[in-house]
């Protein structure tokens, strides 16, 4: 199934770039994209045709299975420059692994390791000055595959497209983030999708979102599917608890995705002798701990924000406030990180690329 061709991505450059047309002191994530995107078909097989070209429209039957069926899967990474002007990413080995399991999970082919990191190469060196340096300024990266096989059976496409886009980032602040638990909507279930990163995943959580908003919340906490007893994920992002001194987190299910940021969160905290349970975490515990005064924070964990500290959540009647973090385990945690995608600290995990 997962044949790679011998050939070499063929390069068509922008005649004049865009970047002079964009504001990067004033960018809205994910609006504005670099000069150039990767592409690559899966046809009779096999990838093949990896082309880089100037970012533009694609054309595409009506009846492509990914405008049905959903059949289509992302990742979500960044590329970071240090001060010298030197491009990092982290642990991309992480996300192209991430891919092809969320892949094989909607029945989409694997996409070739090497031909993945060959394309970011290419892509990344050709727009690199759109990459800024400085604390928060990133070039986020977004790899996905879709369906594009003509025709509406209800069965898996038989030709494929994987592309890489790349849009220039700035510092991802949240604010004053307030959150809901779940009661009655869910994102995933058991032995569904939840663990892929699949594009239906994210359109099914923006009703229950918007309903949270007009409540007063930025982001739901999504429960357990079954009895909205556990809590598992804060929006898209992975999600932490913090009870005196210790740190909880909800083990990796498949109804969880395999956060990078999450891991190596748990990774610093273990380092650093922080006590850390990777556990279920009931819904009564935190509500309990929040009434005592022994919960401390609660705060997302995603490449997007790194870490996002939540001030205040809603269940049932009640809104329970949480006290600041500054100085916190998220500060701690978010600043460790932020380090080292910068190049500012030493890489004890290896996990600058
Ligand atoms: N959970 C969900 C549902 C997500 O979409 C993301 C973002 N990829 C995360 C968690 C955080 O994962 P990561 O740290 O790899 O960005």
């Amino acid at each position: 199934m997962n044949k790679v061709t011998q050939d070499q991505i063929k390069v068509q450059k922008i005649g004049t770039s865009k970047i002079d047309q964009v504001d990067f002191n004033k960018l809205l994530f994910g609006k504005d994209f670099s000069d150039h995107m990767f592409e690559c078909d899966y046809i009779d097989g096999k990838w093949q045709n990896p082309t880089i070209r100037p970012f533009g429209p694609l054309t595409l039957s009506p009846a492509a299975k990914v405008f049905h069926y959903g059949q289509a899967v992302f990742e979500g990474m960044k590329a970071y420059k240090d001060d010298n002007g030197k491009v990092f990413l982290f642990r991309p080995d992480e996300n192209q692994k991430r891919i092809n399991k969320s892949a094989v999970r909607m029945a989409i082919p694997e996409f070739p390791e090497a031909l993945f990191f060959e394309a970011l190469h290419k892509l990344i060196d050709l727009d690199r000055d759109w990459i800024k340096p400085g604390n928060g300024n990133s070039l986020y990266l977004r790899p996905f595959v879709m369906a594009t096989q003509a025709g509406v059976s209800a069965s898996p496409s038989d030709e494929y497209k994987f592309m890489i886009l790349m849009s220039p980032a700035q510092a991802y602040y949240t604010g004053d983030v307030r959150v809901v638990i779940a009661e009655h909507y869910s994102r995933s279930s058991n032995g569904g999708v939840g663990a892929a990163k699949a594009a239906g995943n994210y359109g099914a959580q923006f009703y229950p979102t918007n309903l949270a908003r007009e409540k007063g919340f930025q982001q739901v906490i999504w429960t357990d599917s079954d009895e909205h007893k556990y809590l598992e994920e804060a929006g898209t992002m992975n999600v932490f608890f913090r009870i005196n001194d210790t740190l909880i987190t909800a083990p990796i299910s498949d109804r969880i995705l395999d956060g990078v940021t999450r891991k190596s969160v748990i990774a610093l905290a273990e380092k650093e002798g922080i006590p850390i349970e990777v556990r279920p975490v009931l819904v009564s515990e935190i509500v309990a701990a929040a009434k005592n005064g022994t919960l401390k924070e609660i705060f997302g964990a995603g490449t997007a924000a790194v870490i996002s500290p939540v001030s205040a959540f809603g269940y049932k009647e009640d809104v329970y406030e949480l006290p600041s973090t500054d100085g916190g385990y998220s500060t701690k945690f978010k600043k460790a990180l932020m380090d080292i995608q910068y190049n500012r600290s030493e890489d004890t995990f290896g996990w600058r690329y």
